[in-house]
């Protein structure tokens, strides 16, 4: 088609078909041919232009000779006949694009050739659009013959680049931004990096690319073991998510956290993107925390095993003061040296057992025991004999007594016994004599045997008394009526014993005044010698009596004080003025009437265990000028068996001195002449109770007889005490007795009568 034809034709719309060549009128016919051809042709064209999916337009002298129906689309046109004639400038959103156009297309354009650039042109309304353009000269030598121009929407795929390209720039962004470490793999080897992450590995982005993934790990293992873990979920379409520890370039050890998913799930080929993060820090942290979590567990554990040990200890502590309070108070209510109930606790236990016997209505005797010469024990033999005695003394009353007994210490040698339901008098008598058994075998005492007894008192609930101070008084005071009565026995509560107290409390306060009063005195008795004659004698001897004249009394039977005295620790004194009296006497009548008499003085067992005794007698000898073989000490036989060995020592002691030894109310005693051989004795005094019946009683006088040939036997002498008759005198005298005392000679007088009776002519003194 030429570029003539084509500037005149005026195009039929639509499509049509081609022309038949006429058979007639051959020229014309030609040259109908000929238009039915370009016709055709033309049509054939117009339907490619209208149905080609670019816009073209012919223009020449810059306007728009014709256009297609795309081409009228594309400008906001309805019909391509309304852009024909149209300034092309209109196609062009400003005067600067149309002529940047005609600037740089013409050039191309007068050279033949085809000028192609995109760039947006104008819709009708103004509104742009994306276009590619190409323009071509119809004839490049006739530039003026117009050109072609063909203009493709490219407004949305210029649209969709723009889109990719600032997605491309974001994400470029994003990578270089990141702050997170971002690495694209293929095949396990780099393909892109950000900075972030070739940071955290240490390499620059650009040495990172290719790098194999190998390189991060440190065993080969670690690697070949990420391959399973990580790709699978990958090649499943899901994300991977974990922590790994990798290598940075200086080895040092990387935590990361990570992000990955495939880029194409079903061809793992395609590569795969990794979002990582340093979590080295937070790792360590994390295992800081979990260090300072385990420590603090070690200590909250260390802690506690204090706490517990803490918590034990102070069970410990509690249970050990509650021991201590437990032993506090046992020891509190206990004696500590035999163990048994004091005091106080014997208060407790009596009302507790007053309210038992109240409420059954039965019985209770209190018993209150003293044992018997206790002082002299613990004076003589000192306080561990004393301790050990009355331990000896709490066991042994323990073994008789029943479960439901009590037996309390409630001072030195006293003990309060409480015995419940002792209905019968008789179950009381016995129980009161199994406790004198019991104490009757003698002990040891550091290697020596010692006899003890006592004496007790007993009251009973609900005859004597309804409350405990009632019944403990009463008991006390019959526990002294036990001793007045003679010792080793015992003695129930009665009115009487009330007012025996009484007197008894007044003897001692008068005793007690006595002593410092000095207001005894000595009367003397005489010792006549029973060889000389029957009728006849000589007085070898006197015994010195304490008399008291008790002021409002009268004379008071050193019998009934001295005991007393005794008791009350007074003996002592009393006995150290005696003996000095009486060899002070000796020596005057000596000194003052030639009258040598030997003086016999009645020795206390108390006196005489005292350590010093033999030098009190040595110094009242030196002192008074008497000499030794002038002094008779009278030792109660008894008393001398308490303590045997001690005995003998002190009256060894004396002996040596010379002075003369003899056993007082020989017989009274439970000792065996056997024994008393041990002593350094002198001469045997048969006690008057023996002496009295000789007349009647010929056990006495078997007794007495015995007495003396056992005596003489041993190399003693023998004085018969309280001789009364001639006729006892005379038996006495045909059994070989030595030696007399009694009213049948003289009762003991002052001092003043001696002389004059010691010169009886029956009687002379020997020169
Ligand atoms: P004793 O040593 O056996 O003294 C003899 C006691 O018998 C004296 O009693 C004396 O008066 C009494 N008597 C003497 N002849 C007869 C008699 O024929 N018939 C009767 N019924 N009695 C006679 P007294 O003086 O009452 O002394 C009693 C006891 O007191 C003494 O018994 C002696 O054990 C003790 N005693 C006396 N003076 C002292 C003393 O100075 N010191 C000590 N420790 N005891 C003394
Ligand atoms: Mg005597
Ligand atoms: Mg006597």
């Amino acid at each position: 088609m030429s570029a003539g034809i084509l500037r005149h034709m005026t195009l039929p719309s639509g499509p049509s078909a081609p022309p038949e060549v006429p058979p007639e009128a051959p020229l014309a016919a030609q040259d109908d041919f000929l238009h039915a051809g370009l016709l055709q042709a033309l049509r054939e064209q117009q339907v490619i232009l209208d149905n080609a999916g670019v816009g073209i337009a012919f223009v020449r002298d810059r306007k728009v000779q014709r256009c297609n129906r795309r081409y009228a689309d594309m400008h906001g046109y309805d019909d391509p006949v309304q852009i024909a004639g149209l300034d092309s400038r209109v196609m062009y959103p400003s005067d600067e694009a149309y002529a940047f156009v005609g600037t740089h297309a013409y050039p191309e354009l007068m050279q033949g050739q085809t000028f192609r650039t995109r760039l947006q042109l104008s819709r009708r309304d103004g509104s742009l659009f994306w276009c590619q353009l190409s323009g071509r000269l119809i004839d490049p030598a006739d530039p003026a013959a117009g050109s072609i121009w063909i203009e493709d929407d490219v407004d949305a795929l210029t649209q969709a680049e723009e889109r990719l390209r600032s997605t491309l720039h974001e994400q470029s962004l994003i990578l270089n931004h990141a702050m997170v470490g971002i690495v694209f793999l293929q095949n396990r080897h780099v393909t892109r990096c950000n900075r972030a992450f070739a940071d955290m590995l240490g390499y620059t982005p650009e040495a990172m690319v290719g790098m194999p993934t190998r390189r991060w790990y440190l065993h080969e293992a670690d690697w070949a073991n990420a391959l399973a873990t990580m790709y699978a979920p990958l090649s499943r379409g899901e994300a991977y998510s974990g922590q790994l520890e990798i290598v940075r370039s200086d080895g040092s050890a990387l935590w990361c956290e990570v992000q990955a998913k495939a880029v194409a799930p079903a061809d793992l080929s395609q590569g795969s993107i990794w979002i990582c993060m340093d979590i080295t820090a937070r790792r360590q942290a994390e295992a800081e925390i979990a260090r300072l979590h385990a420590e603090l567990e070690q200590r909250v554990a260390d802690r506690t095993e204090e706490l517990r040990l803490t918590v034990d200890s102070l069970h410990r502590e509690v249970s050990e003061r509650q021991a201590a309070e437990q032993r506090a108070l046992h020891v509190s209510l206990h004696d500590s040296l035999t163990g048994l109930p004091n005091r106080a606790f014997m208060d407790e236990l009596l009302a507790r057992a007053l309210r038992q016997a109240r409420r059954d209505s039965t019985c209770l005797a209190v018993v209150f025991m003293d044992l018997d010469r206790f002082k002299s024990v613990n004076d003589v033999m000192g306080h561990d004999s004393g301790d050990e005695l009355l331990r000896v003394v709490a066991e042994r009353l323990c073994g008789v007594l029943r479960d439901t007994d009590t037996v309390a210490r409630i001072g030195g040698d006293e003990f309060v016994l409480l015995l419940p339901q002792v209905e019968a008098d008789s179950t009381l008598e016995r129980t009161l004599h199994r406790l004198q058994d019991a104490l009757r075998p003698p002990l040891m005492l550091k290697g020596r045997p010692m006899r003890v007894s006592a004496s007790m008192g007993v009251s009973v609930f609900p005859r004597d008394g309804d409350d405990a101070a009632t019944l403990l008084r009463q008991a006390d005071m019959a526990m002294y009526m036990a001793k007045e009565r003679g010792r080793a026995g015992h003695q129930y509560f009665d009115r009487s014993i009330d007012v025996a107290l009484r007197e008894r409390n007044e003897l001692e306060d008068a005793l007690r005044a006595a002593v410092e009063r000095d207001a005894f005195e000595l009367h003397y008795q005489p010792q006549v010698d029973l060889h000389v004659g029957t009728d006849a004698g000589a007085v070898v001897g006197v015994e010195a009596l304490l008399r008291w004249n008790r002021p409002g009394v009268g004379p008071v039977s050193p019998a009934v004080f001295v005991p007393v005295a005794e008791d009350m620790g007074l003996i002592e004194r009393i006995g150290h003025w005696v003996l000095r009296q009486a060899c002070e006497q000796a020596a005057r009548w000596q000194r003052d009437h030639g009258l040598r008499l030997r003086m016999a003085v009645n020795v206390s067992v108390r006196q005489l265990m005292r350590a010093d005794f033999a030098a009190q007698v040595r110094q009242v000898l030196a002192d008074t000028g008497l000499a030794a073989q002038d002094l008779d000490l009278e030792i109660t036989e008894s008393l001398l068996m308490t303590d045997v060995q001690r005995a003998v020592d002190a009256l060894q002691a004396l002996h040596a001195m010379g002075v003369h030894i003899s056993i007082d109310d020989f017989g009274t005693g439970h000792s065996s002449l056997a024994y008393l051989s041990r002593f350094p004795i002198g001469t045997l005094k048969i006690d008057r109770s023996f002496v009295q019946a000789i007349e009647q009683q010929p056990r006495d006088a078997t007794l007495c007889r015995t007495i003396i040939a056992m005596g003489h036997s041993l190399g003693l002498q023998v004085l018969a005490e309280g001789v009364e008759t001639a006729e006892q005198r005379e038996l006495l005298h045909q059994w070989g007795c030595d030696q007399f005392q009694g009213y049948l000679f003289s009762r003991p007088v002052p001092a003043g009568q001696i002389p004059d009776l010691a010169r009886q002519p029956q009687y002379a003194a020997r020169p």
